[in-house]
């Protein structure tokens, strides 16, 4: 974490109807937007991790008996499966393989076949393989639908340009530990006007309570009447402001291109030194690299002494990746060519 957010955390907590803490929150919503890349009025930060606004994505959008089109290559497209199954969605999943994209043309005729679907979920980053999923032609082709195109940005916004009203994106939420550089706890999320109309004329009221964006707009919209709904976390509202104010003074290009240049070098040096990686070639993300170890090597003593001996953390593998690769994050403050270096010279000394 960057000093200035672990200051920020530490600032006197005020109550969350403060008329100081209502003018962050509206800050807030409004870098957000900023970020996303959208005009969309409904757009704050949930008051949970980026699983919860996951959650709200759907919750908010979807009822019982309701068709939903899901892609599925990892972990966090399996969940969004999960969720809209328990809210009583019929699940059309799209899937491909693990390190792979689910093809855009695989989901477009996915809803040809089935065009009373009333939202398309693609997740953006896919933080269990390392894809970089295309969101330009199924966004181009659902913009003259009636369903609602939901995007998973939780390990790309900060990192990489999401662009919410250039894809025709209806919901899109992330999360704040990524690449936004603030601890977990606090998630932006943007409904379009198309969603905020469908959550209007819902035939019941959303499952979730806590999550009922409808709800949610009397506390934390501008000009709203301000109403109680949940105690914010105030103190993670300043830490998201902080990241958010720094993500402005960096600049966004510069923000971009520095996890693109850290990315790229940890790549070519790992492929270099014999490891392959996992996500498929021309859609791998900078900030997120899923890397199989050289020689058939088993990951997990490996990372237990990256860990141990030379301070640096990394994820295992998870699916048909469990046990062979290392998902290496190089995000927010953390994206960088000195911690790639770091990394490279502590992978060397423990492969010797
Ligand atoms: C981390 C992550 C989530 C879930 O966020 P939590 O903060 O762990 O609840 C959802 N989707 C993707 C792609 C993620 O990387």
């Amino acid at each position: 974490m960057a000093p200035r957010i672990l200051e920020a955390l530490s600032r006197p907590t005020v109550g969350h109807l403060d008329p100081q803490f209502l003018a962050i929150m509206d800050d807030v919503n409004r870098r957000l937007r900023t970020l996303f890349g959208t005009e969309n009025r409904l757009t704050f930060a949930v008051s949970g991790t980026g699983s919860a606004a996951q959650e709200a994505s759907l919750a908010n959008v979807l009822e019982p008996g309701d068709t939903a089109i899901i892609g599925v290559n990892g972990v966090f497209g399996t969940r969004l499966a999960d969720m809209a199954r328990r809210m009583g969605a019929e699940v059309v999943e799209v899937t491909a393989p693990w390190g792979r994209i689910v093809d855009p043309d695989d989901v477009i005729a996915a809803h040809r076949r089935t065009p009373e679907a009333r939202v398309v979920a693609l997740v953006h980053a896919e933080t269990s393989t390392g894809v970089h999923q295309p969101l330009a032609e199924v966004g181009a082709h659902l913009a003259g639908t009636d369903t609602l195109f939901v995007v998973d940005a939780v390990t790309s916004l900060g990192g990489m340009p999401v662009d919410v009203d250039a894809h025709h994106i209806d919901v899109c939420y992330s999360g704040a530990q990524k690449c936004i550089g603030v601890p977990p706890g606090v998630s932006p999320i943007t409904f379009s006007e198309r969603a905020v109309t469908r959550i209007r004329n819902r035939r019941r009221p959303c499952q979730s309570w806590y999550l009922d964006a409808a709800l949610l707009a009397d506390y934390v919209g501008e000009g709203a009447t301000r109403k109680y709904h949940h105690t914010a976390p105030i103190n993670m509202m300043y830490a998201l402001h902080e990241g958010l104010v720094l993500i402005e003074e960096e600049g966004l290009e510069a923000r971009f291109r520095r996890h693109r240049e850290a990315g790229d070098a940890l790549q070519r040096a790992l492929l270099e030194r014999g490891w392959e990686l996992f996500a498929q070639d021309g859609y791998r993300l900078p900030q997120l690299t899923a890397a199989i170890l050289p020689g058939g090597r088993e990951e997990g003593p490996l990372r237990r002494a990256l860990l141990e001996e030379h301070g640096i953390e990394v994820g295992g593998g998870l699916g048909p990746g469990a046990g062979k690769l290392w998902r290496i994050g190089l995000m927010g403050a953390g994206a960088t060519l000195e911690n790639v270096e770091r990394l490279l010279e502590a992978v060397d000394a423990l492969l010797a």
